[in-house]
């Protein structure tokens, strides 16, 4: 076959320009929510858009969900434009919000029938059970979503989103309220998904969590995206490291031979030089310690993790 379906895009997700100011309401005063976001997302890749309570990630995903309409700008959905073509568009996503809303009268098979049936998949190239199986929920499939622990709702809001078989998957802050042993099955599930070919998004305030699980992370705060980059990029743009020494007889202050460098006497008594990994080695610090005469009892390498690269990138 040669038609257009099956050729696929490069992009699974592709916003310029997107900007979205709410009204005022009775609840909540005006706001510039997202300030012109251009965001390309490649097919294929886990992507995490990163950032604080606020910043503008479940308005972004709410408007590629068609949930909140933008002010401005153009989004583009597995190539399709979400403005000529919102039905299709829309097909290619499977949304999983951020707040649980379920019907709690439905069973988990129950709800995944009906919204397998919403979306026109015939009956015999349902999933449901497979889906439920693949979730862990397999066991409750007949009980009442109110009966379901809070990780199980959310488990079962993210089978929901895949009765269709989506090739986008989009998490809205998938691990919120959700204990560890299932955030492990839920990571483990989506990485599943990914690995079958599933473009996976997924917000979250936790940065660990992105560093962990994203091959390409977008930071976005105060409706503005300040980074765009594939993850081991990003930390690499905080390129210093620090050597931590603990020295066998404690230090006043930093030897000389470190002066002009980023070297302190923590309140532990350690020794803490900060270095950029590309223009100084470990060797010529161990040097420096030498000519110094300081007696190394202990020692240690830090490096930044994706909170001082967060902290760097949103401050000021
Ligand atoms: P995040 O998901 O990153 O926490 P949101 O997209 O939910 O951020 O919110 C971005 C900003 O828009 C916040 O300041 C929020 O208070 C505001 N906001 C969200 N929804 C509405 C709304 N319906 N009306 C007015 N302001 C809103
Ligand atoms: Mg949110």
């Amino acid at each position: 076959m040669t038609d257009s379906v099956s050729v696929l895009p490069d992009l699974a997700i592709e916003a310029t320009g997107l900007t979205k100011t709410y009204a005022a309401s009775k609840k909540m005063p005006a706001k510039q929510a997202l300030k012109g976001v251009d965001l390309a997302v490649p097919r294929g890749s886990i992507f995490g858009l990163l950032g604080p309570n606020g910043a503008g990630k479940s308005t972004f995903i709410n408007i590629l969900a068609g949930l909140v309409n933008k002010t401005s700008g153009n989004v583009s959905i597995w190539g399709i434009d979400a403005d000529k073509k919102p039905r299709e568009a829309r097909a290619a996503l499977g949304v999983v919000p951020q707040e649980i809303n379920m019907d709690p009268f439905f069973t988990p098979r129950e709800t995944l029938e009906l919204m397998a049936g919403f979306y026109g998949v015939p009956a015999a190239e349902r999933r449901t059970d497979e889906i439920l199986d693949a979730l862990g929920l397999g066991e409750k499939k007949h009980a009442y979503v109110r009966q379901l622990s809070g990780g199980m709702k959310r488990r079962l809001m993210v089978a929901k989103a895949m009765v269709h078989a989506p090739p986008i998957l989009i998490l809205d802050e998938p691990t919120a309220g959700v204990d560890v042993e299932l955030r492990r099955s839920l990571w483990e599930y989506v990485r599943k998904l990914n690995a079958q070919g599933v473009t996976v998004v997924l917000t979250t305030h936790y940065l660990e969590e992105a560093q962990e699980m994203c091959d390409q992370i977008a930071i976005i705060n105060h409706g503005a995206v300040t980074a765009c980059e594939p993850t081991p990029k990003l930390l690499r743009r905080l390129n210093y490291k620090t050597l931590v020494v603990r020295p066998e007889t404690p230090l006043d202050a930093a030897p000389a031979a470190f002066a002009g460098m980023d070297a302190i006497i923590r309140k532990d008594g350690q020794l803490a030089i900060t270095y950029k990994a590309d223009a100084t080695t470990i060797e010529q610090l161990l040097a420096k310690l030498r000519e110094s005469g300081v007696k190394i009892g202990d020692l240690a390498t830090e490096e930044p993790d994706l909170e001082d690269v967060f902290l760097a990138l949103t401050s000021g």
